[in-house]
């Protein structure tokens, strides 16, 4: 498994300052040769959820090694667009949108799939059976690593309830709509293979009340490592039992099913490095913080979701082990770890957190008028700027002084 070096990584530290996000191409290659070679001979396709990562570069080293997208939002789709993905390989899954997104997308004609039933009576009332697109059914599953990134549960937002599959068939009837897709996405961090093929059979009983459908896409959420010994989604089973559940179901209609997958973790999480460095020890009787120069403006998944990332010092990794605890330079509580062991720190030190190519940088704020972290992409054993670090006008940018 590729990784970054200590000393490539002090590398960067110091030629672009910090805090810094840095990808490494290749390890996203890898990770999706993973996911082709598991998957090898079956009919599938794989649309990266550029959500983790948005940054344009990532998208056209992701549209290079042969992987799709697939896109929350317009601003994605066109992202996607231009960097060079054709339409027929961009998936728009939405949620909550208004109708007038749909028709934009449909006018990029990328592949839609919609998860209201209203929404799917505009799309019917306007385009009938001209255009070919998915619904996004909740399947009632509870998945995934917690509640605020479960998706499939029976009080979740997401898809059209699977018990008003009747009101989705009247309004295909009533509209001659062109369902091409059945779409399910249950959560994030999955780690056991059979909540896929759970969602698998509550769509094969539906199946053949599509008597159009060519793609069954299962949505993305696959678990990575976070530390040694960690769980991940055991990917080479997941290929064999979707494989044999596609082979005990063939498609009543008889044309053969493309199952879709939509990672977005997978491929970027272990890709992705934030270094930072330390600006203040303090010592108090509840523990020693280290305080870095970041914050949750910069990286919110330990405060927002209790998401664990590995820490290194990477200045002193040799040193005597301790504990600290991690926090930021915000003014909020910004606790990136407690009480963790960590090779003894002094003022100045780069910690470097693992695993945070997605949701990292792409959730990032400017809270506290603080700068977004520059990012560096790693090609080659190159190191490459893929966007600046914010300067002060970018903090007025957008705002119109009236006093
Ligand atoms: C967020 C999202 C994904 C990707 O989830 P990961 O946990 O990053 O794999 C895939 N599909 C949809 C519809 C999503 O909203």
């Amino acid at each position: 498994m590729p990784q970054l070096s200590n000393s490539q990584l002090t590398q960067i530290a110091t030629q672009f300052g910090t805090p810094v996000y840095v990808y490494h191409a290749e390890k996203i290659r890898d990770q999706y040769q993973k996911l082709t070679t598991a998957f090898a001979g079956q009919n599938v396709q794989f649309f990266y959820a550029c959500k983790a990562l948005t940054n344009i570069n990532i998208l056209k080293y992701v549209k290079s090694i042969g992987a799709n997208a697939d896109c929350s939002s317009i601003n994605e789709v066109k992202m996607a667009l231009l960097a060079g993905f054709e339409p027929n390989k961009v998936l728009y899954t939405s949620n909550g949108i208004a109708f007038a997104e749909i028709e934009e997308a449909q006018s990029l004609g990328v592949h839609i799939n919609i998860d209201s039933l209203s929404n799917l009576e505009k799309f019917g009332q306007k385009y009938g059976h001209s255009y070919p697109v998915g619904i996004r059914l909740r399947p009632n599953i509870m998945a995934g690593g917690n509640l605020k990134i479960s998706t499939g549960h029976d009080k979740s937002k997401f898809g059209i309830p699977a018990d008003q599959i009747n009101q989705v068939l009247s309004l295909i009837e009533q509209d001659n709509l062109h369902i091409q897709t059945l779409h399910i996405h249950t959560g994030s961090e999955i780690k056991d293979v059979d909540v896929f093929v759970k969602g698998i059979e509550v769509l094969f009983d539906i199946i053949p009340l599509f008597k159009e459908l060519e793609v069954i896409d299962l949505g993305g959420g696959f678990k990575v490592p976070y530390k040694k010994n960690d769980h991940e989604t055991d990917i080479a089973l997941l290929a064999q039992k979707v494989g044999e559940a596609f082979a005990n179901h063939p498609n009543p209609s008889g044309k053969p099913l493309q199952v879709w997958f939509e990672p977005g973790k997978f491929f970027v999480s272990e890709a992705g490095y934030f270094i930072t460095q330390v600006n203040v020890l303090k010592q108090t009787e509840a523990t020693t913080f280290a305080g870095v120069n970041s914050g949750f403006n910069h990286l919110i998944r330990p405060m927002f979701y209790e998401s664990y990332h590995q820490i290194d010092n990477i200045s002193n990794p040799g040193g005597e082990e301790k504990h600290y605890t991690v926090t930021g330079n915000i003014c909020e509580t910004d606790t990136f770890a407690w009480d963790r062991q960590l090779p003894e720190v002094n003022e100045g030190d780069y910690l470097v957190f693992r695993n945070a190519g997605a949701y990292g940088f792409e959730m990032s704020s400017n809270y506290n008028s603080r700068f977004k972290p520059a990012e560096v992409l790693v090609l080659g054993g190159e190191p490459l700027l893929i966007r600046k670090r914010d300067v002060f006008e970018d903090l007025l940018k957008n705002q119109v002084e009236v006093l």
